[in-house]
């Protein structure tokens, strides 16, 4: 099949979470399964472009594009070689893709243009098949940004234009992530205004609702676990008001589990760390540890372990109920090594805690994939307490790493973690249920006693990495999908 990706993001170039290494690896997956895969993005200011090898796709006329009230000029690049297994395009526009950032600026305020991007974005994806003359079999959109493309794939280019069936999958990464505006932004995006008004597509609680007009208007939608597309049907605050929108859809919303991107996270042969090592060989893990210790200037008290984090701060991943237990574990001898950056609030508490913490917590307010290696590589816990979570990621790469995750019971963490406990068998990391600091500090304290089980601790290690989270088998999945919107389409 001919995919189109319509995303923000793809790792490793243009990444802020989950969403960059599954459009990554999935289209890998695709590709490897026989598929022909392109990946359409904005060229973002920050992408150097020599670095990426990055060069304008000259075949391609530049074209002006509207906007609004505005027209844009706007080029097509092309990122390494037209000729790898998944191409990869660029869309430049200088007046709105040029900000250092994907979603916001560095303080983490978002881009007061961002229905403009999506709109220009959404545009010049269905214009690719086109000028390419790829006929295209499916339109696959990520994420409330990318919506613009299935509005308009239904709205201005239905059944011309666009060669191919051009079916469209949306793919929820974070339904808390709607992009809502005032009802008039319409306009921006172009499209007519009786959608933004009720009962129109777009409209939802008086603004305009860029995500429940995708799920409304792609031909289906998914999220990324089995077990969140329950949560977000069944439960109000999972759903983020958009639950009864999630079931109208009824089967034609299921949810996909993400794979593992064991390509770039394999102990085995990661440049990142201080020794490589793999289930049978677990020197090298030790190494590791020792290499993060030093490297961040800390120490845990004798047998007692050193807890990763990687992952945005903000409220989601559970740092409000990690906050207030880390001080009590640092003086038990509880080592933290913490990596990430968010909310400032969130920042601001954790950097006074490592403050008063300097031999035990180090936290590095920074994004850096290199450091994240080094982190799920040389901790022996990592942390995950969640309040919802998609899918998440960070837990499988924890466990190929050998670093049992301690996870809260919700989403995509429910369906890759199996408490040691109550799973001996098949157990490798912690959970608990629910979202209170002495949730999580118990399951800290059950993991603290296994710990100082050598032995036990081993069979731990080995069944996470043990565990294999394929995409080969999430493409499966995805292709079921588009070989049903095709057949929508005729
Ligand atoms: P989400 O998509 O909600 O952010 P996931 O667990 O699905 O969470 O994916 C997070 C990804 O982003 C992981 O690859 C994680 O290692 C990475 N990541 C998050 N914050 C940072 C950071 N500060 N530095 C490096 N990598 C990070």
């Amino acid at each position: 099949m001919n995919i189109l990706m319509v995303s923000a993001e793809m790792a490793p170039f243009a990444k802020v979470g989950g969403l960059a290494d599954v459009a990554a690896a999935l289209s890998r997956a695709l590709a490897s399964r026989g598929h022909d895969v392109r990946v359409i993005l904005p060229l973002y200011g920050n992408l150097d472009r020599d670095r990426e090898n990055i060069r304008p796709l000259k075949k391609l006329p530049p074209l002006a594009l509207r906007v609004g009230q505005e027209v844009h000029d706007v080029r097509f690049h092309v990122r390494g070689s037209t000729s790898s297994a998944v191409k990869i395009y660029l869309v430049e526009c200088s007046t709105l893709f040029e900000k250092k950032g994907i979603y916001t600026y560095s303080d983490g305020v978002g881009f007061e243009d961002s229905l403009a991007r999506s709109s220009l974005h959404g545009q010049a994806a269905l214009l690719l098949p086109r000028l390419l003359e790829w006929p295209v079999d499916v339109v696959h959109a990520h994420d409330a940004s990318s919506v613009p493309t299935v509005l308009y794939r239904k709205h201005w280019y239905a059944g011309r234009q666009v060669p191919g069936p051009a079916g469209t999958l949306l793919t929820i990464h974070n339904l808390a992530h709607q992009e809502t505006h005032p009802t008039d932004a319409v306009d921006t995006l172009g499209l007519s205004r009786t959608l933004a008004s009720y009962p129109g597509l777009l409209e939802f609680h008086g603004r305009i609702n860029l995500l429940k007009a995708g799920i409304l208007g792609a031909d289906l939608v998914n999220t990324v676990s089995p077990n969140y597309a329950l949560e977000t049907t069944g439960d109000e605050e999972y759903g983020c008001g958009l639950q009864e929108i999630l079931q109208s859809r009824g089967q034609d919303y299921c949810g996909i589990l993400n794979g593992g991107d064991y390509e770039t996270w394999d102990p085995t042969r990661d440049k990142a760390l201080a020794a490589t090592y793999g289930p049978d060989r677990l020197a090298g893990k030790a190494k590791c540890r020792t290499a993060l210790l030093k490297e961040l200037n800390i120490a845990p008290e004798n047998g007692q372990p050193v807890c990763g984090f990687v992952g945005r701060l903000v409220g989601q991943k559970g740092v409000d109920i990690l906050l207030p237990i880390m001080s009590r574990l640092a003086q038990d001898g509880f080592a933290f090594a913490i990596l990430g950056t968010g909310e400032p609030r969130l920042e601001k508490a954790m950097r006074e805690v490592a403050g008063r913490h300097k031999t035990r917590i180090a936290f590095v307010d920074k994004f850096d994939e290199s450091l994240a290696h080094r982190i799920y590589a040389g901790s022996d816990l990592f942390l995950m307490p969640s309040q919802f979570e998609p899918c998440g990621l960070s837990q499988m790469y924890a466990l190929r790493y050998g670093t049992p995750p301690v996870v809260r019971w919700t989403g995509g963490l429910a369906d890759t973690v199996a408490d040691a406990q109550q799973n001996e068998a098949v157990g490798t990391g912690f959970v608990f249920t629910d979202s209170r600091p002495e949730s999580l500090l118990a399951a800290l304290r059950r993991a603290q006693v296994m710990f100082a089980d050598s032995d036990r601790w081993l069979e731990l290690q080995a069944a996470g990495m043990a565990q294999d989270f394929s995409w080969d088998l999430a493409a499966e999945n995805y292709e079921e999908l588009y070989k049903t919107t095709v057949s929508r389409q005729n």
